[in-house]
């Protein structure tokens, strides 16, 4: 249903979270204009997209390929991140059409992302998803394989790394999340001395409602917010 009383309440939402935002920058001395606010909008409705880009939201995120083609056909303007578990059958799909990648997990995908972007003559910018927390069910790489991943995407030219994203296991408590964020922060700091080609590190992907004033404090420069704003999860 689409109403200007939703108008409103999305209003208020995203007031509240941007006022969390700036409140969690100021506690760590942190520039507001150095964290983006990637709004989550899986399975919300084209029309409350709309909304969001009228309140200045520049960036949305989506788990599923097909939902991002569609909403970004509809809405281009803005920037579309893909942040959910990516098959290699969607890949053709989603490069030359997301602006950032968050979910690099695995080998043969940067394969699969290599193959499609030398057909369409692009480079694919993407985040290396690292399972800080060792969760079985989680997707990402594991802390101790980042850097030889990192070391053998030159292989890929077409791959550009432009940080780390990583989530949190879902908690109640956002403190519970400080050390898997502390951890990603420590291991970007540490691989920045490396310079390795077509990897920048300049991104770290972490935060989501539960926890994303900790992410900030932390080092976070995209926060992925979904239902802080959109009440979708
Ligand atoms: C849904 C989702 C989010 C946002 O989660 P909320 O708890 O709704 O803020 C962030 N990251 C990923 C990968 C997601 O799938």
């Amino acid at each position: 249903m689409h109403s200007t009383d939703n108008m409103h309440s999305l209003e208020t939402n995203l007031n509240n979270t941007r006022q969390r935002i700036l409140t969690a920058c100021a506690s760590s001395g942190r520039d507001p204009k150095s964290v983006t606010l990637v709004a989550v909008s899986k399975t919300v409705d084209v029309e409350t997209v709309q909304d969001a880009v009228k309140l200045g939201v520049t960036d949305f995120g989506e788990n599923r390929v097909s939902e991002l083609v569609h909403k970004r056909e509809i809405v281009p303007e803005v920037r579309w991140h893909m942040i959910g578990r990516l098959q290699t059958n969607k890949v053709k799909d989603v490069v030359g059409r997301a602006w950032l990648i968050h979910s690099l997990d695995r080998w043969n995908l940067a394969e699969a992302l290599q193959k499609r972007a030398d057909i369409l003559g692009l480079t694919v910018p993407v985040l290396l998803q690292v399972n800080i927390a060792r969760e079985e069910q989680k997707a990402g790489v594991q802390p101790d394989e980042v850097l030889p991943f990192l070391k053998s995407i030159d292989q890929l030219s077409r791959i550009r790394i432009m940080g780390l994203m990583t989530m949190a296991p879902l908690n109640d408590d956002a403190e519970a999340s400080r050390p898997v964020f502390r951890e990603l922060a420590q291991i970007r700091k540490r691989l920045q001395r490396y310079k390795i080609p077509n990897v920048t590190l300049q991104y770290l992907s972490m935060g989501m409602s539960q926890d994303f004033e900790v992410a900030i404090q932390e080092g976070a420069d995209l926060v992925r917010i979904g239902s802080s704003i959109f009440n979708n999860s």
